[in-house]
């Protein structure tokens, strides 16, 4: 699987503001600085496409790009769906009073998402708040969806602590955005959820 193009699409506020629904989805839901900027750039193979949640005004916003995949001469479209993180220490508490209620709107009621990408830092697998959003996501999660555990930042990994997470969770996916490592990988993962 190649990458043929991406591009940035827009960003939206709100529910109203977001793309017309069609094209196959894919959402990127994790905490602040979990890296998913750098591995929608990583994905994409497209340096600076996605901005850190660190540039100011980029971090309440959902930002939609679209995707265009080579396969065996045949090309497939999706949009990657940039979603807002979500705060740093504080548990279910946090992401009910705040994630929820600026995302819930989108992860419901949004038709076109074939995957839930839920991203997570390897160095801090076992986080209340990521097992409470993927409880969450589990809970809301359509037959015709995907949740797919993605742990970033794997070169700040030893071996032990690698095999640490894949004892505890088997379908983990370990991507470095860095290296590289598992961002391929990813990418394959992705297209088989989505175009099968
Ligand atoms: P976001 O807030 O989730 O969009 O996170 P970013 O992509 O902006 O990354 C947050 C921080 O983690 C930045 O300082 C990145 O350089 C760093 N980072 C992201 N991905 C990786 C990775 O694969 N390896 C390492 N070592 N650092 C990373």
């Amino acid at each position: 699987i190649k990458v043929k193009n991406a591009f940035f699409v827009k960003s939206a506020s709100k529910m109203e503001e977001t793309t017309p629904e069609g094209m196959s989805e894919v959402a990127f839901i994790g905490r602040s600085n979990v890296g998913k900027s750098s591995i929608i750039n990583a994905l994409t193979n497209k340096k600076g496409l996605a901005k850190s949640s660190s540039t100011p005004g980029k971090t309440r916003l959902i930002n939609f790009f679209q995707i265009i995949l080579d396969k065996d001469g045949e090309s497939y479209h999706a949009q990657l769906v940039d979603l807002p993180g979500f705060g740093y220490a504080k548990v279910s508490h946090s992401l009910k009073a705040e994630w929820q209620k600026n995302l819930t709107d989108y992860i419901k009621k949004r038709v076109s998402i074939r995957v839930f990408v839920h991203l997570v830092d390897s160095r801090h697998p076992f986080l209340e708040i990521d097992q409470a959003v993927h409880t969450y996501l589990s809970e809301i999660v359509r037959p015709d969806q995907t949740i797919l555990r993605i742990f970033t930042k794997l070169d700040k990994l030893k071996q032990s602590e690698i095999s640490l997470i894949k004892k505890n969770y088997p379908d983990a996916i370990l991507v470095s955005s860095s290296s590289k490592k598992g961002v391929d990988k990813a990418l394959d993962a992705i297209f088989l959820t989505l175009f099968g």
